[in-house]
């Protein structure tokens, strides 16, 4: 069994870049693992003993109610259901967003468990990176950095804690 750790945010707060360096060890892994649809982008990681999966979804507009983007946002709601762990990341350069509210409150309907990931954070203060975030109520943001892989390796550790 290699749980299945899905990446959500919106565009460009570093989804692509955290995938990267969660994969990095092996080869990525794009198709045919059974029981998962293979139009997103999925890898292979681990971390000590223990493998897992993860996938990048390609981006989440809840605002867009038809055309591609509304299509994503479903194969990324897809994703989720699919998930034993997801993590959200944010941008804690840019701050809080309308779109990260709407994807948090997606995240909570979906009644699944959240960990959330303030990237970008490499010089900055963990408590002034985080503060704006707990508004999200999903609990503690964790402070990484995707780029320089400050965090990364406590946070999938924690992400795969229960497995
Ligand atoms: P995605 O759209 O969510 O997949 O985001 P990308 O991974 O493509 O990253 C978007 C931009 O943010 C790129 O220019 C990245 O180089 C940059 N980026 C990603 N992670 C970090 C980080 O930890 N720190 C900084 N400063 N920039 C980052
Ligand atoms: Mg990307």
């Amino acid at each position: 069994f290699k749980p299945v750790v899905v990446l959500v945010g919106r565009p460009n707060v570093g989804k692509s870049t955290l995938f990267n360096r969660l994969t990095r060890s092996r080869d990525a892994l794009v198709a045919d693992l059974p029981g998962l649809t293979r139009d997103r982008h999925y890898g292979e990681g681990r971390v000590g003993d223990h493998p897992y999966i993860v996938v990048d979804t390609g981006g989440f507009e809840p605002i867009v109610k038809e055309g591609i983007l509304a299509q994503m946002a479903k194969q990324t709601m897809q994703a989720v259901a699919e998930a034993d762990a997801i993590i959200f990341l944010v941008d804690g350069r840019v701050g809080l967003t309308g779109h990260d509210r709407e994807i948090a409150d997606r995240l909570r309907k979906s009644g699944r468990s959240v960990l959330l990931a303030v990237n970008k954070a490499e010089g900055m203060q963990h408590a002034s990176a985080s503060a704006e975030f707990y508004k999200l109520g999903l609990g503690e943001p964790h402070p990484i950095s995707s780029a320089h892989g400050d965090g990364v390796v406590d946070l999938i550790n924690e992400a795969l804690l229960e497995f």
